[in-house]
């Protein structure tokens, strides 16, 4: 079995879904990152990871009620999964925290292809069963590789660190790591 078989059987298998939202969940993003590592050292294919955190999550709990916030975690995962492009990868990171994983693509385009998924989240309200209508936004920090580490631990916090840029620029923005950090 290659490795892409045995990958592609992890990935379909229930316990690689994180309960709540369906997403992948952490194990197997990290997996994935390794996989993804070994295959881009061999092939030189770069990619990113970004890090999406929603924005001022914790109001919607405490406006709406836990139960409406897991619904609205739903409903952001079936959004983000529905624009995001056939090879990406969505996994729940904790909390209302995502990690994206975006294959083969250049510096710019990722950085684009992140920005158009935050100007997306914004503008697809969530409406709820009542027909509230809430709009979520995000906060995004890319790291790529190699450019920003080799290791999956390097570039997850790469992009934690330029998501936090992003959060403290003003949030609903995406922010690319810089070595300056
Ligand atoms: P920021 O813009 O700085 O990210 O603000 P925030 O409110 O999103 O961030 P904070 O980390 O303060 O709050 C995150 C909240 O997410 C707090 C926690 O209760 C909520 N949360 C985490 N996991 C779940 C979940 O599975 N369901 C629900 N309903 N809420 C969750
Ligand atoms: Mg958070
Ligand atoms: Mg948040």
């Amino acid at each position: 079995m290659t490795d892409q078989v045995a990958l592609q059987e992890r990935l379909e298998n229930q316990a690689a879904r994180d309960e709540l939202t369906g997403a992948f969940n952490r194990r197997v993003c990290h997996e994935i990152l390794e996989q993804q590592i070994a295959t881009s050292r061999i092939n030189g294919e770069p990619f990113a990871v970004v890090f999406v955190d929603i924005d001022y999550f914790k109001a919607i709990n405490d406006q709406y009620g836990h139960r409406v916030g897991d619904i609205v975690l739903q409903a952001f995962v079936s959004k983000m999964e529905e624009h995001l492009r056939e090879n990406d990868l969505l996994f729940r990171w904790g909390g209302e925290e995502f990690l994206v994983l975006l294959p083969d693509l250049d510096e710019a385009k990722q950085y684009r292809v992140a920005e158009k998924l935050c100007k997306t989240i914004e503008r697809n309200r969530i409406t709820l069963a009542d027909q509230t209508e809430i709009t979520l936004t995000v906060s995004m920090g890319v790291s790529t590789y190699p450019a920003h580490g080799s290791t999956r631990d390097q570039l997850i916090e790469k992009a934690d660190i330029a998501m936090y840029r992003a959060k403290a620029n003003g949030r609903n923005r995406v922010e690319l790591y810089s070595d300056s950090e």
